[in-house]
């Protein structure tokens, strides 16, 4: 797929400011996402639901109906030729995510079930080694899937969990960060872009900060890495955790990065086959990395179509879809923001993704969120799994919008024109 690097721009008829890449090939692109085409509640199915999962494109589909028609076998276990090409296909998949994020080598890319998994094995991992009082530092914003794995600890070994507060303008507060940092502390985790709110951390100073004390940090990707270029080696970063099925792959596929330094050093996270060198009645040793930490058959398949995605992302290319997003992303807050009655958070043009997050004065979001539905629209509506943040915001949920690149201008038109029918059915 060509994508000119230099855009065009041409002017929208709603709005001047607003302005519509004619270089971006969306209406290719929506072709290639058959499900788009579906209607819900016998309307056109609009699809504001990208960070919950993202839609499949053909490719990924037809990548994973191909493997079990012609290939499937089960990995690193047999010596016949289906088995042997199936190890293959998998090796290359984790070899396309070592490229994509530039990991040193494929040593240091793990395959998880998704980001849950991921950072409740880095946790679970890590945490054999720490003792009572010893202090993790997470944030207000972390998704339950970055505080459970740490609250463990917290009741099996005594471990002091720190929060960075979140300031008035849904930001992390970082002079506050520094000042949790003590003796104790032994490591970081935290989220590079909220999934409530949309908002990109600035990781790079939280991770040199870290770093200056001598504190590993892990990195929670599961809402960046579609939507920014992610160099592990150029933000130093000591582990990330990602999904697949939030990047267009299928679900049931995550991938751990760990530098293998510090993953060499992590005792395993379950055991099984595959995971060990030799096993017998009184002890047992363990693969080299990355499987290690790969116990029981893996989701091959799942990596197989992460890697159909992660070519396909790349051929229309991740700057021009953050730049396409970006743009869908402004138009949808001033429009939003022009409805009387509405609360949009974290509105940010410069550190923001493409989830936008409202509520309407005196609405339920739920209730907004079912009769979007029934308009075709499907948006999320509830607190996020992020319950610290929305106690914090004092809220007990949002309507959360969030974007794709595959969605376009005329669909934010008619959201936003189906939100006021929905606020003046309600009200
Ligand atoms: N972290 C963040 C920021 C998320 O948005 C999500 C998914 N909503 C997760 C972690 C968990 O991802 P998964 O459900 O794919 O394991």
């Amino acid at each position: 797929m060509q994508c000119a690097q230099k855009w065009e721009f041409v002017e929208n008829n709603f709005s001047k400011k607003y302005i519509k890449m004619s270089s971006f090939p969306i209406e290719k692109i929506r072709a290639d996402f058959p499900i788009l085409k579906q209607k819900v509640n016998g309307k056109q199915l609009v699809y504001f639901d990208n960070g919950a999962t993202t839609q499949k494109p053909d490719i990924v589909i037809s990548t994973i109906a191909d493997f079990y028609r012609t290939t499937n076998s089960n990995v690193h276990r047999g010596v016949h030729y289906f088995s042997n090409k199936s190890t293959e296909l998998y090796e290359e998949a984790r070899e396309t995510v070592r490229k994509f994020i530039n990991a040193r080598t494929s040593k240091e890319i793990i395959f998880t079930k998704g980001t849950t998994e991921g950072l409740n094995l880095i946790a679970s991992s890590f945490g054999q080694n720490l003792k009572s009082g010893d202090e993790i530092i997470l944030t207000e914003m972390e998704h339950h899937s970055n505080i459970v794995p740490w609250h463990f600890l917290r009741q099996t070994k005594g471990v002091v969990l720190k929060f960075v507060p979140i300031s008035d303008d849904y930001q992390l507060d970082f002079e506050a960060y520094k000042k949790l940092f003590s003796e104790k502390t032994k490591l970081v985790s935290m989220l590079y872009v909220s999934n409530s709110l949309g908002t990109i951390n600035p990781i790079e100073k939280y991770i040199d900060y870290a770093h200056s004390k001598g504190i590993p940090i892990v990195i929670d990707a599961a809402q960046s890495i579609q939507h920014i270029k992610t160099d592990v080696q150029k933000l130093d970063i000591d582990f990330l955790a990602f999904s697949g099925h939030k990047m267009y792959a299928e679900t049931g596929i995550g991938v751990v990065y760990g530098k293998q330094e510090l993953l060499e050093k992590l005792p395993p996270y379950q055991g099984g086959g595959d995971m060990i060198e030799d096993v017998w009645v009184d002890k047992v040793t363990y693969a080299e990395l990355p499987l290690k930490f790969e116990a029981g058959t893996a989701n091959y398949a799942g990596a197989i179509s992460l890697k159909a995605a992660i070519d396909y992302i790349q051929q229309i290319g991740l700057e021009n879809i953050s730049e396409y997003e970006k743009m869908l992303t402004n138009y949808a807050i001033e429009k939003l923001s022009e409805i009387d009655g509405i609360k949009v958070y974290a509105t940010s043009e410069s550190n923001k993704t493409s989830a936008i997050s409202f509520n309407v004065e005196g609405l339920h979001h739920y209730d907004v969120g079912t009769l979007l539905d029934q308009m075709g629209v499907a948006v999320r509506t509830g607190g996020h799994c992020t319950h610290p943040l929305m106690k914090k915001l004092n809220i007990t949920g949002t309507v959360r919008s969030s974007l794709s690149f595959y969605n376009t201008i005329e669909e934010i038109d008619y959201f936003v024109e189906a939100l006021k029918k929905v606020i003046k059915i309600l009200k």
